[in-house]
């Protein structure tokens, strides 16, 4: 089977953590452990994945750096966690599969998502991105940069920049990733969602400062590329209605239309369920057999069904 993974941020690096390139080498390969085992079983698999601690890791560096190098503009430093993330998947996923006696090549592609200047979420940040920051602080780079500041929590430290979450329009290397994927590479793309970019009126393509949500990314690509299963891999074993109350249930195999009944009625957070059931949704709309969501050590018997959340026609 062809099948599209996304892979949780939260997989790679965890809240708490120090983020040393040792820790998330150690994620990347327990996670890859498992990816691994899908494709010695025959599976064709594109992995995509966040970015989330990795970008505000890079986003830190460019403030603690600030009077001595140039500011990288979000777009750049969402090709940067691409291209760490990339080169650390592709080589646990290249020892892991030789480790078991497999020779398929793996490949990860710098990938540019296309959305629309005038999508309405650019009229309202949303997305909390990189270092917190006083009031102070807040207040000088709003009047600087121009960067939109939400007060976070509480704390001195309490502000954060919030970008817009725009809707993935298209994936601008969707062919050369297709093309490899038809052929049984094992392609890593579109990480973070893809970087946010827009067409110039002369048709040229240019770097936005957006995040695009990776699951919604995923989605458009899976489809895009004819893919039959859409996996969201993340740290909870499914979706749940009524999460976190006594009333929670996993919501086990669920028609398309339950799923955009409840998203019409709110009932899965926005900013972490919300896009995942999106995402299914759209995916499934879109002529996918099935989509799943469920955490990674789960991720076999998801396939063979009984756990996680499967969304189908
Ligand atoms: P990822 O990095 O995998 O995208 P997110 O934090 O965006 O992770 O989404 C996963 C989180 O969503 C879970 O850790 C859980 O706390 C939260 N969550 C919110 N609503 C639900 C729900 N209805 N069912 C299950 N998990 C939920
Ligand atoms: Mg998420």
């Amino acid at each position: 089977m062809k099948i599209v993974v996304a892979l949780g941020g939260n997989a790679i690096l965890q809240r708490g953590e120090e983020g040393s390139a040792e820790e998330q080498f150690a994620h990347v390969r327990s996670a890859v452990a498992r990816l691994a085992d899908l494709v010695a079983r025959g599976e064709t698999l594109l992995i995509t994945h966040g970015n989330g601690p990795q970008v505000g890791d890079i986003l830190l560096k460019n403030e603690c750096a600030a009077d001595m190098l140039p500011r990288m503009p979000l777009d750049v430093c969402g090709a940067e966690s691409q291209g760490m993330l990339g080169y650390m998947l592709q080589q646990s996923m290249e020892n892991a599969l030789s480790a078991r006696g497999i020779a398929r090549p793996v490949i990860s592609i710098i990938t540019q998502t296309q959305v629309d200047p005038l999508d309405p979420a650019f009229s309202s940040p949303s997305k909390p991105i990189g270092p917190y920051f006083t009031r102070e602080e807040a207040d000088a780079h709003g009047a600087e940069h121009g960067w939109s500041m939400h007060e976070t929590g509480s704390g001195g430290a309490r502000f954060r920049r919030v970008v817009p979450s725009p809707e993935p329009l298209d994936i601008i290397e969707r062919r050369s990733i297709g093309a490899l994927f038809r052929e049984g590479f094992i392609v890593i793309a579109a990480g973070g969602g893809g970087i946010p970019v827009y067409r110039t009126a002369e048709g040229a393509l240019r770097g936005i400062e957006a995040v695009v949500d990776k699951d919604l990314a995923a989605a458009k690509l899976a489809t895009a590329i004819g893919a039959d299963i859409l996996l969201i891999l993340t740290d909870v074993p499914g979706a749940y209605l009524n999460f976190r109350t006594p009333e929670q249930r996993l919501v086990a195999d669920v028609s398309v239309r339950a799923v955009r009944r409840w998203l019409s009625e709110g009932r899965f957070a926005e900013g972490s369920m919300a896009p995942k059931m999106r995402a299914c949704m759209r995916f499934v709309e879109g002529g996918g057999t099935t989509a799943i969501i469920t955490s990674l050590d789960l991720v076999e018997q998801a396939l063979e069904g009984g756990v996680g959340t499967r969304i189908i026609p």
